[in-house]
């Protein structure tokens, strides 16, 4: 079982899948800087990834 996330921003494919949510995390904020300029990530764009983490 792995944690797997498709970027919640409407448009984007960024798609990636980490062995724990908390990497899985890790990864989703590096992409929201490098790719969206998100360099704070507040808690409910948080809880919004975090609600769109499928685990399989
Ligand atoms: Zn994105």
């Amino acid at each position: 079982m792995s944690k797997h996330i498709a970027c919640v921003v409407p448009g984007c494919t960024f798609k990636d899948s980490a062995p724990t949510e908390d990497e899985l995390m890790k990864k989703v904020v590096a992409h929201a800087a490098k790719d969206h300029g998100v360099t704070d990530v507040p808690p409910e764009l948080a809880a919004k990834v975090k609600a769109a983490i499928e685990t399989r």
